[in-house]
């Protein structure tokens, strides 16, 4: 604990050590103070980009700096991205786009670059990971990073690195970014969400146990709005009251959620950050009895396939970014396609029609006996599959297969066959696995 809390302080506007308790810098004046007291000792940030696609076409377009304006696709589609501007008027991520105009009718809708945005993302990306090795993605514009060790590095504490960070990236990308910083993976997210846009909020240990009880449910990292919906069933709403119930009790009632909901409303949460590349893919492939080059029978293959790989990914609760297709020609000969998408996956038909659109490129007579199919740049799930901006369909094909996922649940595998498989799995067997 800090001995002397007024000492521990940053502007985060010139970086100057900010001592005292005076609102405002000493030596610049700017009211962007950060104080806390355990502000030197916390490790574990939360970065998120600030409405991210919004404002990177804001930065290349400057007549759309003070315009409300909102990443989607078409007046059907979804919102992907609304900017703060289009927010203050109520439009928000996943709304129809016809919902948003009503709300916000001088908005103006701009188609997203998804390929802009990956190359944004990367930058960003890279900077982060010249602060630390520890940097885990979990979408295009956000990470964890693990400070922990780097002060000697640094010469400075990990909360004057992010502070200087923050800035840069302003400095030199023209985006903002929010930073939340903790002791904890659950709390550092929080954080990053609690003052956006260009937040940047601590949740020390001395508090977390208070901060949490006056937080709602819906803040517990997975209790999204059905399990909120059973707990109000049973009159928890708030986190402070998961905090005075059992353990044995909330596992009887919840299963092994449970467990996670007595963990996370206290606070402990022991999860590391897993830089990139620790796992690298997850991947299932066949040989055929006979080589085969007709679409009519890969692409049976390549739905089974995908469907094994899809299920993996779910059972370890992690996503893959890259979709990789692998084919082994009659003559040995081997061909590897891959394909960056814009967020993480786990699905199986996103999976299944990346590795199909490779997979028909490559049709041209030649015969193949191997076939495999796989998901690599892997990331925890925790951002996988958003309500799709580009693509409405896909939201909808994510909640059909959630829906195909418990069926098989209850009824095993063979329960429910797409049009792709049924009747068709003799075709190859999926056989190897890494
Ligand atoms: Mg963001």
């Amino acid at each position: 604990m800090a001995v002397n809390a007024s000492a521990h302080g940053i502007c985060r506007d010139c970086l100057a050590p900010a001592a005292g308790t005076g609102k405002r810098c000493h030596s610049c004046g700017s009211p962007r103070v950060l104080r806390h007291p355990e502000l030197e000792a916390l490790p574990l940030a939360h970065i998120d980009c600030d409405a991210f696609y919004a404002a990177v076409e804001k930065r290349d377009n400057p007549d759309l700096r003070d315009k409300p304006v909102i990443i989607g696709g078409g007046k059907r589609g979804v919102v992907s991205t609304a900017c703060y501007i289009a927010r203050i008027h109520g439009v928000r991520s996943a709304m129809p786009m016809f919902k948003a105009l009503e709300a916000c009718p001088e908005a103006i809708v701009v188609k997203p670059d998804m390929e802009k945005y990956v190359r944004v993302g990367r930058q960003v990306r890279a900077m982060m990971e010249a602060l630390t090795p520890m940097v885990e993605p979990i979408s295009i514009d956000e990470a964890f990073l693990d400070l922990a060790g780097t002060q000697k590095l640094h010469g400075a504490p990990p909360a004057h690195v992010l502070a200087a960070f923050a800035r840069r990236i302003e400095e030199e990308i023209g985006i903002t970014v929010s930073v939340g910083l903790s002791y904890c993976k659950f709390l550092a997210k929080v954080a990053s969400d609690l003052n956006k846009p260009r937040g940047f909020s601590v949740i020390g240990r001395a508090e977390a146990l208070d901060f949490l009880a006056g937080q709602p449910v819906t803040t517990i990292w997975g209790v999204g709005k059905a399990f909120a919906a059973t707990l109000e069933r049973d009159g928890v709403r708030m986190i402070g009251q998961l905090q005075r119930m059992e353990k044995n009790d909330l596992m009887r009632r919840y299963g092994t959620i449970g467990s996670r909901l007595y963990h996370l409303s206290r606070g402990e949460d022991e999860r590391t950050v897993k830089p990139r590349g620790e796992a690298k893919s997850v991947s299932s492939e066949t040989t055929f009895n006979h080589d085969i080059s007709a679409a009519s029978d890969l692409v049976p293959v390549l739905r089974a396939l995908s469907e094994r790989v899809s299920a993996r990914l779910k059972k370890a609760d992690i996503a893959g970014r890259t979709v990789v297709l692998k084919l082994k020609t009659a003559d040995f000969r081997i061909r590897t396609r891959n394909r960056q998408l814009a967020d993480p996956t786990r699905l199986a038909d996103r999976i299944f029609h990346t590795g199909l659109d490779m997979l028909m490129r490559e049709l041209d007579g030649t015969r193949f006996r191997l076939l495999g199919v796989g998901v690599s740049d892997l990331t925890d799930a925790a951002k996988a599959d958003p309500p799709d901006l580009v693509d409405t369909l896909s939201h909808k094909r994510a909640l059909a297969e959630g829906a195909i996922d418990s069926l098989r649940e209850k009824f095993g595998r063979e329960a429910v066959e797409t049009g792709y498989t049924f009747g068709r799995r003799r075709a190859g067997q999926p056989q190897r696995e890494e």
